[in-house]
């Protein structure tokens, strides 16, 4: 467990959920690891204390992603204090289910500036100081590609603006030996998810394997594309998801 010795992690929304399973697995692979959080403080600290159990440094970082000055902020005061930048880990979202006619353009710009805005500023930003050989890992989601219910329209849109963006970064940062992908997970059980809500077992029911994840299937995935093993993985999208989208 130490493929990551040495490395800096930058994990967004790391306070709970996949994001915290996350820094979990990458400080458990030798990664000194920051995390971004929005309300979570008590959350995020918790994951710092367990990151530093490990023998790792850790830091949080509370930085709305709606505020690109806070998401630059964050990311310059991670490489200020534990270097730059070998592994991010876009992951903070929002999963927000309405009807089409209902939505605002209020509604829609909150689902780009968390979703989508904040992961190009946050690359933007990190890229700029990476070494070679660096990863870019952003967390997608399986809805982008099917859909098996109604008002997913601004979640499928946001999340499927990331793969266009992993495809052209991965051509952007390809000659440093930068690697750029995106996992789409499926039904994961957390928060935003929970495996026992009442719209579990009809997510569920789609699925070839009827187990929802749990945050550390996706971490062990995002721990493999980070290590030297993942180097020649670039440009596209992992589906980890039961078997939904077959
Ligand atoms: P959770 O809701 O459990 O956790 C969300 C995390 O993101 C928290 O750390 C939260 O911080 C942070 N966050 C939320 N809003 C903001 C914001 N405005 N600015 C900064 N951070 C924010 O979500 P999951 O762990 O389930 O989801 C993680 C990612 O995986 C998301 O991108 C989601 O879309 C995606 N995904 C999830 C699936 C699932 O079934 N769970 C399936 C497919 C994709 P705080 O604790 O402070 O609120």
């Amino acid at each position: 467990m130490d493929k990551l010795n040495n490395k800096v992690a930058l994990v967004t929304g790391g306070s709970r959920g996949m994001g915290a399973a996350i820094a979990k697995r990458l400080a458990q692979e030798g990664a000194n690891v920051a995390l971004t959080y929005v309300n979570s403080q008590e959350k995020a600290d918790n994951v710092i204390r367990e990151i530093e159990r490990l023998g790792r440094r850790g830091m949080a970082i509370a930085a709305d992603n709606r505020d690109p000055v806070a998401v630059r902020l964050a990311v310059e005061h991670a490489i200020a204090e534990l270097g730059p930048i070998d592994i991010l880990v876009n992951n903070a979202g929002i999963f927000e289910v309405q009807p089409l006619e209902t939505i605002t353009l209020d509604d829609f710009q909150r689902n780009i500036d968390i979703n989508v805005k904040a992961v190009f500023i946050a690359t933007q930003v990190v890229a700029s100081q990476m070494k070679d050989g660096g990863r870019i890992i952003t967390i997608g989601s399986n809805l982008a590609e099917r859909l098996p219910m109604q008002g997913l329209s601004l979640y499928a849109l946001s999340k499927s603006a990331l793969i266009g963006f992993t495809k052209a970064i991965a051509r952007d940062l390809g000659a440093r030996g930068i690697t750029a992908n995106i996992i789409h997970p499926g039904p994961t059980d957390t928060d935003m998810n929970p495996a026992d809500s009442d719209f579990a077992d009809m997510q569920r029911s789609k699925m070839s394997i009827p187990y929802y994840a749990e945050p550390r299937d996706i971490a062990g995935l995002v721990a493999w594309l980070a290590s030297e093993e993942g180097r020649y993985v670039t440009g596209t999208g992992i589906t980890i998801d039961s078997g939904t989208n077959v």
